[in-house]
């Protein structure tokens, strides 16, 4: 039988939007001291709105959004929607591409009125080295803007910045973590940069950043290794694994159903702040039992 104090707890957490679906993990969040955030969706929005189109050689800034607006019709990231929707507001017809694939991590690529193009993450072209602007580039991440670098036939053809908001909820979040004495730590797949300036405006502790989808469950793997009791939190299908492998596992409800059919809990209402009251409470139910 379910002990009264826990039926009672599991009962008050769903009228809140905190939906257990693994009750020993419950149990055990009482014992978390760390959680790890993933950015794009949980902490931020995940909303991204273009702010700066800067086209380099003889491309021009239309043909520049008109040709990543094109390959981006056809991904299902975040950063693509922003990317369209600026597009469409600026009555830019896009292109069908012939072909299209997503770079895992990185971006995409596509084959576009016969010349091969690439949308991609700032660790690709590093990775390729592949020059660009630097110092146009190091303003806008500076700024947290999140840069995609478009390429035309493996060459550079401009950068396109993205905003994301942070969710007012990440702050006290955060806050209410460090009252109860544990750490809060962001794991993206985003550049460092960009990925330092959300942390320090929401009062994280720790940054992981530029990490490939496949390595989020190595990295929360280390974080055990150093006897870190790890609470992972996040959205996205590239969480899932993480989910998976964390002490406890937090989908944020607007997020995939891969995610939510892996956690141990899904928070309905997409705040942050929710899982501080799923520790608090598990605290507080198992206290009152013993
Ligand atoms: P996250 O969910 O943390 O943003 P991802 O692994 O989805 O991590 O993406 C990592 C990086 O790859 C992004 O920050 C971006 O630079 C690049 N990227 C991913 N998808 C796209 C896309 N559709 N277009 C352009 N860049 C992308
Ligand atoms: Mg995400």
């Amino acid at each position: 039988a379910i002990p009264l104090v826990v039926a009672r707890s599991t009962y008050l957490s769903a009228q809140n939007g905190l939906f257990i679906r693994n009750r020993a993990s419950f149990e055990d969040a009482r014992k978390i001291n760390t959680v790890v955030f993933d950015k794009t969706g949980t902490l931020t929005k995940g909303k991204f709105a273009v702010t700066d189109i800067i086209p380099s050689g003889n491309t021009t800034e239309k043909e520049l959004l008109q040709k990543a607006a094109s390959m981006e019709s056809q991904s299902e990231h975040p950063i693509a929607a922003g990317i369209v929707a600026s597009a469409k507001q600026q009555n830019i017809n896009l292109i069908t591409p012939e072909e299209f694939d997503s770079i895992t991590g990185a971006g995409v690529k596509a084959k576009l009125e016969n010349a091969r193009l690439l949308a991609v993450s700032p660790g690709y072209m590093n990775k390729n080295d592949i020059p660009y602007d630097q110092d146009t580039f190091n303003k806008l991440s500076n700024a947290g803007k999140t840069v995609i670098f478009i390429l035309e036939e493996e060459q550079f053809i401009g950068m396109i910045a993205l905003a994301d908001q942070i969710k007012d909820s990440s702050k006290e979040a955060v806050r209410r973590l460090h009252e109860l004495g544990i750490e809060a730590q962001m794991l993206t797949g985003d550049n460092q940069t960009v990925a330092n300036n959300v942390a320090k405006e929401i009062g994280i502790d720790n940054v992981i950043a530029e990490v490939l989808p496949d390595q989020k469950a190595d990295q929360i793997k280390q974080l055990q290794a150093d006897k870190k009791r790890t609470a992972m939190t996040g959205d996205g299908i590239n969480d899932s694994p993480a989910l998976a492998t964390a002490d406890l596992g937090v989908a944020v409800g607007a997020g995939t159903d891969v995610a939510m059919e892996t956690a141990d809990i899904v928070l309905v209402n997409s705040n942050p702040v929710d899982v501080v009251s799923i520790i608090e409470l598990s605290r507080l139910t198992y206290r009152k039992m013993i």
